[in-house]
């Protein structure tokens, strides 16, 4: 690596592992390192880095080849089993939070319990490596997930401290990492594409070159033969002219040129010729293979709280429970449902039977006053169909019909609570009574039970004191 290429590097790595970075003149400072990296590399931050020779001062390290933070920084990258914890910071407590989120009408918190469960995000680091012809490339994709899900993230404007690794669900991180495998395909597929397109270009010439190199193979072989033919034609001719040694001689030369076309024919047998073209083809393919080689080089685990408050609510006549659950990372608190209506609401109230309910559902009785959903006001006048609680509701003895208190009266015998219709005002003393009772007196007027016996105590003691 160049010097510049190393400290490209350098900042790298410390931004991926979340520690903070500043300049000072030509010093990097790198500070809060996590304690992983620090035990990996046996050194404590702060350090203090320079990446020139001529630049060291005292307290400063020199980080170029052969220097040993470097080299923990390679081998912490290489080793696949480099992970961070790290644990966003956020804060909460009840009454800031339902501040800014509710409006309590006629009712107030009256104690809240927090409690906290966490969130996770995982960053995984994954380093490709492209190898083909002598090039080597390498890519490096960063993929997040949160809730078993690809996401766009950047949490780098979080404040993150060191996490701890019991807080971190291994089991989910595994299912995770297929995901990222998955995406990490999907994400070079580009990548992958363009290099084909070189690797083709390329196996096209290689292939061409090698189909040349062999046409001429085959070709020299028959310019060689058709020569030697033609010698041999005016040899034979030639002879025909010569006697004795002269005659041996060119025999011996015609025969020296048949054998040479013979192991020509023999050496340029085609499907020897063919079986190294293909040979050389294959090779050539072989060479134009493109290697990649993914490398998981850090998985980050961010989590961070969720906070849930058990709450209880207040007004004069009851008390409610109810469970907030916060997500400070995106400041939202879990909609309030209405308990009667089902929809979500801002504005909380309560019913007198202490169901947490919105303004619309909220309602008072028809006879107390009191708040309550529609849910508790379900009992009706069955004469002025007004809604009531179940305390103001009054039933006739007689018919069993709901009433209200404004229509039912006391019967004057038995005192039971009777209907208009059940019930009837005697005329001679203006009470109610069952109006099955009702008889004539002497008078010839329907009264009341209690009213014609008054009239037949009378009649008796008028008889005696009559005589
Ligand atoms: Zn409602
Ligand atoms: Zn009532
Ligand atoms: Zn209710
Ligand atoms: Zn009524
Ligand atoms: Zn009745
Ligand atoms: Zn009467």
């Amino acid at each position: 690596m160049t010097s510049k290429k190393i400290q490209n590097f350098t900042i790298k790595f410390f931004q991926n592992l979340k520690a903070s970075l500043e300049r000072g003149g030509d010093i990097l400072i790198v500070k809060d390192v996590p304690s992983d990296f620090e035990k990996f590399s046996r050194r404590s931050s702060p350090y203090f880095l320079v990446f020139d020779e001529k630049k060291m001062t005292g307290k400063t390290e020199l980080i170029a080849k052969g220097s040993s933070l470097l080299k923990s920084m390679t081998d912490y990258v290489s080793d696949s089993g480099s992970a961070t914890i790290l644990r966003i910071k956020f804060e909460a407590d009840a009454g800031n939070v339902f501040k800014g989120h509710l409006n309590f009408i006629d009712c107030r918190v009256d104690s809240s319990i927090k409690k906290q469960k966490n969130n996770f995000f995982s960053r995984f680091t994954i380093q490709s490596t492209f190898q083909y012809l002598n090039k080597r490339d390498q890519i490096i994709n960063v993929i997040h997930v949160h809730n078993g899900k690809i996401v766009d993230g950047d949490l780098s404007n979080y404040p993150v401290v060191e996490g701890k690794k019991e807080d971190v669900p291994l089991e989910e991180l595994r299912a995770e990492y297929e995901l990222v495998k998955k995406q990490t395909k999907e994400l070079l597929h580009e990548k992958i594409e363009e290099i084909k397109v070189i690797l083709d270009k390329d196996l096209k010439k290689g292939t061409k070159r090698i189909k040349k190199h062999f046409d001429a193979q085959r070709n020299e072989a028959l310019v060689s033969m058709k020569q030697d033919m033609i010698k041999i034609k005016s040899l034979a001719i030639e002879m025909t002219r010569r006697s004795g040694l002269e005659y041996d001689k060119i025999k011996r030369k015609i025969q020296r040129l048949k054998e040479n076309i013979e192991r020509v024919k023999k050496n340029n047998k085609a499907d020897r010729i063919l079986r190294e073209e293909e040979f050389a083809i294959t090779d050539e393919k072989h060479k134009h293979s493109l290697n990649i080689d993914n490398k998981l080089i850090n998985t980050t685990v961010i989590y961070y709280p969720r906070f849930i408050f058990e709450t209880k609510i207040k007004n004069n006549k009851c008390t409610a429970k109810a469970i907030f659950e916060y997500n400070p990372l995106i400041n939202r608190l879990n909609p309030i449902v209405c308990n009667n209506c089902n929809k979500k609401t801002k504005h909380i109230t309560l019913c007198s039977n202490g169901h947490i309910i919105c303004p619309k559902c909220n309602n008072p009785c028809g006879d107390c006053g009191e708040n309550y959903c529609k849910k508790c006001l379900s009992h009706e006048c069955s004469f002025c169909t007004k809604k009531m609680c179940k305390d103001c509701k009054l039933a006739c003895f007689k018919c069993k019909k709901v009433f209200c208190q404004n229509h039912l009266n006391s019967d004057n015998l038995s005192e039971n609570l009777g209907c208009n219709k059940c019930l009837k005002m005697c005329p001679q003393c203006n009470t109610y009574s069952d109006k099955d009772f009702f008889k004539k007196n002497n008078a010839n007027q329907t009264v009341c039970q209690k009213c014609v016996t008054k009239s037949n105590i009378k009649n008796l003691t008028d008889q005696i004191f009559h005589n």
